[in-house]
């Protein structure tokens, strides 16, 4: 018997639980879909993660070992997810005794005058102002002053927020492991590459895989980068560029250097945006990382994917280090590459959205892809889980109510794989 009844109170479709038939199938493992699986776990949900290579892996957008979490964006409705969001990480430490987020602040400087599509400096401070959110207005002398950073020219800008940290990736993807094993109802099936997703008369959905069919009322596809790869079994395709990106840590050749995170907004055409870590121990001790906010490549298919990282991104984050940071040795070491999906529409910052499956915004089949969204994974499931409890157009969460709008995917039918386009999206300049 079906559990969505508990959560959502709507009809649903019942199937009976054999071991081959869920509430819930999640399609892709990532940081999102374990997220989404704890969701529905804890919900009565029994639930299916079907993923195509193992779990904490280094194929798709979770590469790697640490991200930004920020408060700061220059639309209201993301810092308002933002700081939603800090209630279910919360939740989620419980799980696990590594620090999720070490709060070690968020150092946004460069040209203030410098706004994209998605706004700069300016528009975050005064969504900031707007939601209360404190902050520190710094010119280029004090950011030289407080923090380890030289030579900035003199009309730079920007603000400190002390709420933002970085986050252990990994740590988080296990925690949402554990938390979805801990419900007792998540099954989690690795190296299992979805191949198929059908309809049954009924309304239930049959998703097939190498090792045979399984039956579900809902589905949820968390596929990443390889989105369009699973939604091209539904004939769809989601407007999204795929990014190759890479980036390396640097030496501490001062032992006392103390970094935040930080994004510096410079002049996109001369590939110039560049961000950074501090040193953190759950990845090479000693170093502190940097990287290249432009893509290396971008791909219109995850499988064109290389995992050597541009001798060019390398080069410009080393003489950024060399001219601009100081305690840190200019040689890039341990380098790594990743891939992000980000919407085609760049005014869009994640798409999450049901999809059209069969003709018309399938209840039942809900698909998140793009985005900067490491900073939501705790959230991201739980939102997942409300949309198919109950068709919806927006959520709450507290004083906040987000539309579901702004995460519209633009869905177009499946291209053969040899008749893909260029992604024709602009260059991202905040993350
Ligand atoms: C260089 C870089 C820097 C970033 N920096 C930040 C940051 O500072 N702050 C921030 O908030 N976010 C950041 N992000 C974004 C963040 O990392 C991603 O949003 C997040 O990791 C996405 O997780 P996911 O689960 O959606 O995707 P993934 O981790 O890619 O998971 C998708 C999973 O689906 C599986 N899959 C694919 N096809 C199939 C199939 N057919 N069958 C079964 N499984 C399948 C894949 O194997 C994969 O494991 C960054 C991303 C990159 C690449």
């Amino acid at each position: 018997m079906s559990a969505w009844g508990l959560i959502s109170g709507g009809d649903v479709t019942a199937l009976a639980y054999d071991g081959r038939d869920y509430d819930l199938i999640v399609i892709g493992g990532g940081g999102a879909g374990l997220s989404t699986a704890y969701h529905a776990g804890k919900n009565g949900l029994r639930t299916l993660v079907l993923e195509r290579f193992g779990v904490l892996n280094d194929s798709g957008s979770s590469a790697g070992a640490s991200r930004q979490f920020r408060l700061q964006y220059a639309q209201q409705y993301m810092a308002e997810l933002s700081l939603a969001s800090q209630s279910f990480w919360a939740d989620l430490q419980g799980f696990t005794q590594k620090t999720l987020i070490t709060q070690c602040g968020s150092l946004w400087f460069g040209d203030p005058a410098l706004s994209s599509q998605e706004g700069g400096i300016q528009a975050a401070e005064k969504v900031m102002d707007t939601l209360r959110i404190p902050y520190t207005k710094l010119d280029a002398a004090q950011i030289e002053a407080a923090f380890p950073f030289t030579d900035l020219p003199s009309d730079y800008a920007g603000f400190f927020q002390a709420s933002g940290g970085i986050i252990d990736l990994k740590a988080t993807e296990e925690a949402c492991y554990d938390a979805a094993l801990a419900t007792g109802r998540v099954d989690i099936h690795e190296y299992e590459p979805v191949t198929g997703i059908s309809e049954q008369a009924d309304g239930s959905l049959t998703v097939t895989t190498g090792r045979g069919d399984y039956g579900a009322a809902k589905l949820a596809v968390c596929a990443g980068a390889y989105a369009n790869d699973v939604l091209a079994h539904l004939g769809l395709s989601a407007g999204i560029t795929i990014w190759q990106m890479s980036s390396a840590y640097f030496r501490k050749s001062d032992p006392d250097l103390r970094l935040p995170t930080w994004f510096v907004f410079q002049d996109p055409s001369a590939s110039a945006l560049f961000y950074g870590f501090p040193e953190v121990d759950w990845a090479h001790p000693g170093y502190a990382r940097v990287a290249t906010d432009f893509p290396d490549a971008i791909l219109t298919d995850p499988g064109q994917r290389t995992f050597v990282p541009s001798p060019t991104s390398l080069g410009l984050d080393s003489r950024w280090v060399a001219e601009h940071m100081v305690g840190l040795d200019p040689t890039p070491r341990f380098t790594s590459t990743c891939l992000i999906a980000l919407a085609e529409d760049s005014t869009r910052e994640l798409l999450l959205d049901y999809t059209p499956a069969w003709g018309t915004p399938h209840p039942n089949i809900v698909t998140y892809t793009a985005g900067w969204a490491a900073k939501y994974l705790p959230i991201l499931g739980d939102m997942i889980v409300r949309m198919l409890a109950q068709p919806t157009q927006q959520l709450t969460y507290g004083d906040f109510t987000i539309p579901l709008a702004n995460f519209a995917i633009a869905w177009a039918p499946a291209a053969e794989p040899d008749q893909r386009t260029t992604p024709s999206r602009a260059i991202k300049e905040e993350r």
